[in-house]
């Protein structure tokens, strides 16, 4: 028997899936719970709270969702060379809870040390998590897309309930409450992580355990100094928010950086697994594209759905944060069981398309959405106010786009990279969106709109729509260059689809 396959654990006949991904299924939805509850304030709260102007507000938020995506590369370098998946979770697991808490204290330094420890935890734990989902299965093993997409599941009903819960909270009650809830969910999911990692068995354990307890100066162990040399990177990371204009030439550098790192891999190895890596490569850098669009929900679109959307449903005002980070998620969820079926259903007809071709259908679907958002614009320009339904319809087309390329890409990762790098090149799949997110904030501020004309929607409405078009318009063509080129992408990946 070849001791490098993954070996399979027995499936619940009910289910089909082996027990742990349940285990991991609910960690990381209490997790994302923490993450996008935290993240659906962070915004509104610069802008309402702390006053900063617009393009500072982005160029923060810029700042912390390019820093909180980056950090998974070095996580999962960690974890593939020392720590093991297991190790990493239950640390960067521990430094999120911690920074949540830090965020609930009403303390002017409080804000950007709290985002420095999600930052650092959010590392260790993003990546790691995703590659024991990986870990489960062989890399052949039809259920393995199956496996990702109910483990995208779980992180999105943990969004949607986060957004919706500490979105409601922040915005009604106190922001630094929002902040602490997501903290108690961040422990939470914890708990269930440290009680159930011993079911992995074999998975996620340190590739050289003896190593790893080796003292490596004054008695400390490697392990130690891996965890107390993360702790020195957060007062970097404060002087990071403090001078956020730097945050350009890191985003560059690290960007090229990573992408001769994986043709430097590439060109060690054989041709297969080569052409694999370009497969990858191609790919991650077109979903840098996407996040860039995409991420105007956590960005952009909180402000426009705060001025420019009618959340009145029979009389009640809804809470518009709360709204706008609960719907995509929570389409997400819905849709998933429609995908769950649809994929399969295709493949029995041979018409399933390949993983480039729903890379396309993405910005395809995702350009669809953001054009609802401009025409409903362009149709209400007298009042400035859009119906709920034209911004709920926008995102069904939106999270449609998701459902092509998010859960596909992380089960991507895990066929086309070699084993020994996977946990890497699955931080280097996050850092993707890194980049995205800080374009995002980039593309986000252009829609800044300006003090004066905050309060009069048929004056800001005009900020948001030119560029939404934009966007649609952009994500359209996108997707048609990528169907287009599709075929040669899929035949550098070869048994992989
Ligand atoms: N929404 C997904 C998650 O939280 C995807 C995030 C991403 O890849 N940027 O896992």
């Amino acid at each position: 028997m070849d001791l490098t396959e993954p070996q399979i654990p027995e499936a619940p006949a009910s289910t089909g899936h082996p027990r742990q991904l349940y285990m991991l299924f609910f960690t990381e939805m209490w997790e994302r719970f923490s993450f996008y509850g935290m993240k659906a304030l962070l915004l509104a709260y610069m802008i309402s709270e702390l006053k900063f102007d617009e393009p500072k507000g982005y160029a923060i938020l810029g700042s912390y969702a390019a820093l909180v995506y980056t950090m998974p590369m070095f996580g999962g370098m960690m974890s593939d060379r020392f720590l093991g998946g297991r190790k990493a979770v239950m640390y960067g697991g521990i430094l999120m809870a911690i920074g949540h808490l830090v965020l609930a204290l009403p303390q002017d330094w409080s804000f950007f040390y709290g985002m420095a420890f999600i930052i650092c935890g959010n590392g260790f734990f993003k990546p790691n998590i995703s590659s024991l989902v990986g870990t489960l299965y062989a890399d052949n093993d039809p259920r393995k897309d199956s496996a990702f997409s109910i483990f995208y599941m779980g992180i999105n009903i943990g969004a949607a309930m986060g957004g919706l819960l500490c979105g409601y909270v922040g915005q009604q009650i106190d922001w630094h409450y929002g902040f602490g809830l997501a903290g108690i969910f961040m422990i939470l999911g914890l708990v269930v992580f440290a009680i159930g990692k011993k079911s992995l068995k074999d998975k996620g354990l340190p590739p050289n355990p003896a190593d790893l307890k080796k003292p490596v100066f004054a008695g400390i162990s490697k392990e130690v100094v891996i965890y107390a040399a993360t702790l020195l990177v957060i007062p970097v990371i404060v002087a990071l928010f403090n001078r956020y204009e730097i945050m350009d030439f890191i985003m560059f550098g690290l960007g090229a950086l990573s992408v001769l790192y994986i043709l430097f891999i590439a060109f060690q190895m054989d041709a297969s697994a080569r052409y694999k890596l370009f497969a990858a490569l191609v790919m991650i850098v077109f979903s840098t594209l996407f996040w860039a669009f995409y991420e105007q929900n956590a960005g952009s679109l909180n402000l426009f759905a705060m001025r420019n959307v009618d959340m009145h449903v029979g009389g009640v005002e809804l809470p518009a944060l709360a709204v706008n980070n609960f719907l995509p998620p929570a389409w997400v969820v819905i849709l998933s069981f429609f995908f769950a079926w649809l994929w399969p259903a295709l493949n029995r007809k041979n018409m399933e398309p390949n993983t480039p071709v729903k890379f396309g259908l993405s910005f395809v679907l995702m350009g669809l959405g953001f054009y609802v958002f401009y025409l409903s614009s362009k149709m209400h320009a007298e009042t400035g106010i859009i119906p709920l339904f034209s911004f709920i319809a926008g995102y069904f087309f939106i999270i449609c786009g998701e459902m092509c390329i998010s859960p596909i890409g992380l089960s991507m990762i895990t066929k086309l990279s070699p084993a020994r790098i996977v946990a890497m090149m699955m931080g280097i799949w996050f850092f993707a969106s890194a980049v995205g997110e800080f374009l995002a904030s980039k593309i986000g501020a252009m829609m800044s709109v300006p003090e004066g004309v905050v309060d009069n929607p048929v004056l800001s409405l005009p900020y948001y729509a030119q560029v939404l078009n934009q966007i649609g318009l952009w994500s359209l063509g996108i997707g048609v260059v990528l169907i287009l080129f599709s075929r040669v992408i899929r035949s550098w990946m070869g048994q992989v689809r």
